[in-house]
C-alpha cells in the first residue's frame, strides 16, 4: 500500500520492489563540532581544493558534500593531496562531473539542464537526436534513447548533455572532455565521429541545436 502526498492511498501488486533510499554524508560522532569545523546541512564546508575553515583539517568525498560519486571522492582527493604538497591545480568543477544510472537504458548527463540554463538568463538553442536515427543502435536492436545538448546562443559555449540510451554512461565522456575544454558547437560540428558508432547521436543532436541535423 503507497501512502501518497496528497493524502490519498494506492494498492500497487508487484514481484520485485527498489528500494531508492538516498545517501547522507556520515560526519556524525567525530568530533567536527568541537574544534569548530563549518558543516552545512550535514556536510563538511570545503573550499573546492578540500581545505576546511580549520588549519590542518582537509575533507573529501562523500564528506564534502554532494554528488556523492566514487569519480568525484577519487577527482577531490587527488586535487586535496597535490594541494596540501604545495602543488597549485584547478579546484573542483562541480558543473563538469558526469552523472551517470546504471540502469536500462542508461541515463547520464553533465552540466545544465535546459531548465536551469533558462534560469541562469541565458539564451540558449537546445538540440535533440532519437536513437532510432542511427544505424549502429538499430543494429544492436537498442534505438531507444536520446541525445540532448545545450548551448549558449550567444557564444557557442556547450552548457549540459543528458543522454538515454545504450552505453551513454560510456559515450558521456566526449562531452565531458568538450565542456572540459570550454568547447563550442563550431569545435563540434567540425569533429569527425566515427561511423557506424551509437556516438553519431552525439554529433547529430549538436547539429540539431543549429538546424543542421542530417539524419532526421
Ligand atoms: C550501493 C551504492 C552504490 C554506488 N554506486 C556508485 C556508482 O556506481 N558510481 C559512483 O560513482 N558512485 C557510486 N556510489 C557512491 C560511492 O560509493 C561514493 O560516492 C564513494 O565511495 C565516496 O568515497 P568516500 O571515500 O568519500 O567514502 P567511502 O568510500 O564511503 O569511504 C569512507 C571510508 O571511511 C571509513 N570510515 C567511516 N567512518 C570512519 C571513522 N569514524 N573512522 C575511520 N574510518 C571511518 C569507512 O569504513 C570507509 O572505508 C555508490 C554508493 C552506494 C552506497
Amino acid at each position: 500500500m503507497l501512502s501518497l502526498k496528497s493524502g490519498k492511498s494506492e494498492k500497487i501488486s508487484g514481484e520485485k520492489l527498489i528500494s531508492a533510499v538516498g545517501v547522507q554524508c556520515n560526519t556524525e560522532g567525530l568530533g567536527l563540532e568541537k574544534i569548530g569545523v563549518k558543516i552545512d546541512r550535514g556536510a563538511i564546508v570545503v573550499d573546492g581544493h578540500g581545505r576546511t575553515n580549520i588549519d590542518g583539517v582537509w575533507a573529501i568525498g562523500d564528506v564534502a558534500g554532494p554528488p556523492m560519486l566514487a569519480h568525484k571522492a577519487e577527482h577531490e582527493a587527488v586535487i586535496t593531496v597535490e594541494t596540501i604538497a604545495g602543488q597549485k591545480v584547478h579546484g573542483l568543477d562541480k558543473t563538469k562531473i558526469p552523472g551517470c544510472t546504471y540502469c536500462e537504458p542508461q541515463v547520464a548527463s553533465v552540466g545544465l539542464t535546459e531548465v536551469k540554463a533558462k534560469e541562469s538568463g541565458r539564451e540558449i538553442k537546445v538540440g535533440r537526436f532519437p536513437f532510432v536515427g542511427n544505424g549502429k543502435a538499430i543494429a544492436l536492436g537498442e534505438s531507444d534513447g536520446l541525445v540532448k545538448t545545450i548551448f549558449d546562443a550567444k557564444t557557442g559555449e556547450l552548457l549540459g548533455a543528458h543522454m538515454v540510451g545504450a552505453e551513454v554512461t560510456e559515450l558521456i565522456q566526449g562531452f565531458v572532455i568538450a565542456m572540459n575544454l570550454e568547447t563550442t558547437e563550431e569545435e563540434l560540428i567540425h569533429t569527425i565521429f566515427p561511423h557506424p558508432t551509437l556516438s553519431e547521436t552525439m554529433k547529430e543532436s549538436v547539429l540539431d541545436a543549429y538546424g543542421r541535423a542530417l539524419n532526421i
